[in-house]
């Protein structure tokens, strides 16, 4: 008889859950993953994914502006919000299947239902059920935060928007990071009138000056309205939309309120304490490189860790689990020189240091950027210009590039492998350009 009911259980089926029980069972493990809502995890019900078709619906709006200039004319634009958001959630139900099917063919044991310890090696599920395990991942992801003000249970987060019977005429979105940026964006272009408001005096604060300016200054011109230094007072219902009164600000008149204020560790109540795992002060599980907890056998990855909130962290750090444990092959994963992007309208992205990092570690710092119009926008009579920038240290070697601009992300993960690799300034001058596009400006840069 084996001593332990699993060789692996895994609390939570997001993509760090998924890949480290597929990547353990392959490996040899006898695997069980419980998870208590849907498998797939926040990226892929009710975050990246979702989000980025929203994104590319949205912005058709533009597409249906810019084509006049290129001799197109469209009778009258209709939008049916219904129609997208069923079409958006029956691709996440066909994903949803798709990430079930792959744990089934790993042979990873599906337990539809939540899971709690109740000892070092001892899990309760929600039905009552006892398994033991001789490793336990915790891979259970974080949730939105919500300010908590009177009136906040008024609101809604990114979680509802993917829901909605209609679009708001008039939201306000409170947060100026990720979440906000893009829905923002997406709000906008489907005609509400937004407004974003923020407590500090920037947003995007992890990304490089210049871009968080063009971003805001493109935004405003787009009808987006900013709000800075404002925090939550109260939400009051009025016989149609809320109230929201706010710090320095007069209040406002709203049909939504979306709180994109940050996402939480999911740790509560998973009966971390009986099996000793320690918490950070954010509630986050603290772990090694390796991903482990100050418990030999209990591990934890992705957004519950609060390392790096983003998918292809979570999934990184979940295959190097899987190896580590199960492979035989000891692999942290290398936090550093993570690209990164915001599917706002315009997208901004950028890995490595932004300017003002690189000055504080580095002191000297060469900057070369081209600030240009695309030449699509030129034909539309689209005002936006991209701004493409790279930092380099003294001896030419690239620290950061950061990007603004029509479909940067998708041009930023090819340079993102340059900066990884240690790449010069000289090494993209040598690169040919592809002419005529907006990415040959990367090798242009003066
Ligand atoms: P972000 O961390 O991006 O931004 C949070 C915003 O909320 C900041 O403006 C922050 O202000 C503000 N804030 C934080 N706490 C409070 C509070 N207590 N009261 C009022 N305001 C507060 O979080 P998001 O919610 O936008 O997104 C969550 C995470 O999900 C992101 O960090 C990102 O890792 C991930 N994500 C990634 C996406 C992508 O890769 N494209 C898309 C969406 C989400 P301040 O700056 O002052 O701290």
């Amino acid at each position: 008889m084996a001593e332990f009911d699993y060789d692996l259980f895994t609390i939570g089926a997001g993509s760090g859950g998924v890949r480290a029980s597929r990547v353990a069972s392959a490996l040899g493990a006898k695997v069980a993953i419980a998870e208590e809502y849907r498998v797939g995890g926040t990226c892929v019900i009710r975050g990246c994914v979702p989000k980025k078709m929203l994104v590319y619906g949205a912005h058709f709006a533009e597409d249906l502006e810019d084509c006049a200039n290129f001799g197109w004319s469209i009778g009258k634009k209709t939008f049916d919000w219904k129609l997208l958001r069923d079409n958006v959630l029956k691709d996440v139900d066909r994903l949803n299947r798709a990430y079930i099917d792959t744990l089934e063919t790993n042979k990873v044991t599906i337990l539809h239902e939540r899971a709690e310890l109740t000892g070092p090696h001892d899990i309760r599920l929600a039905s009552g059920k006892a398994v033991t395990a001789k490793h336990i991942l915790v891979a259970t992801g974080a949730h939105p935060h919500v300010p908590s003000c009177p009136g906040h249970e008024l609101g809604i987060t990114s979680n509802e928007a993917f829901h909605l019977d209609a679009i708001p005429k008039r939201i306000l979105i409170a947060g100026g990071g990720y979440i906000a940026n893009e829905f923002a964006g997406i709000f906008n272009e489907f005609g509400a009138r937004v407004t974003v408001m923020t407590r500090g005096d920037q947003m995007l604060r992890s990304y490089d000056e210049s871009l968080r300016e063009r971003l805001l200054h493109i935004s405003m011109l787009k009808g987006i309205d900013f709000r800075f230094h404002a925090e939550f007072e109260k939400i009051v219902k009025l016989k149609r939309g809320l109230k929201v009164h706010m710090t320095r600000h007069d209040p406002i008149e709203v049909d939504q309120v979306l709180f994109a204020t940050g996402r939480v560790p999911n740790t509560k109540g998973l009966g971390l304490d009986k099996a000793g795992v320690a918490l950070g002060d954010k509630g986050e599980i603290k772990v090694d490189r390796f991903s482990k907890t100050n418990v030999d056998h209990i591990y934890a990855v992705g957004d519950v860790t609060d390392r790096v909130q983003l998918t292809p962290v979570a999934i990184r750090e979940g295959q190097a689990f899987a190896e580590t444990v199960f492979g035989n092959k000891p692999c942290a994963v290398d936090h550093s020189c993570i690209p990164a992007a915001v599917f706002s309208h315009p997208p901004l992205c950028g890995v490595g240091l932004t300017e003002k990092q690189a000055r504080q570690k580095l002191g000297a710092v060469k900057v070369y950027q081209s600030d240009f119009c695309p030449m699509k926008n030129v034909l539309a009579g689209r005002g936006e210009r991209a701004l493409y920038k790279m930092v380099c240290d003294e001896a030419d070697k690239i620290v950061g590039i950061h990007m603004i601009g029509p479909d940067a992300p998708e041009i930023m993960q090819a340079a993102a492998v340059a900066v990884k690799a240690g790449l010069t300034k000289a090494d993209f001058d040598a690169t040919c350009a592809i002419h005529p596009t907006m990415a040959e400006e990367l090798v242009l840069l003066r």
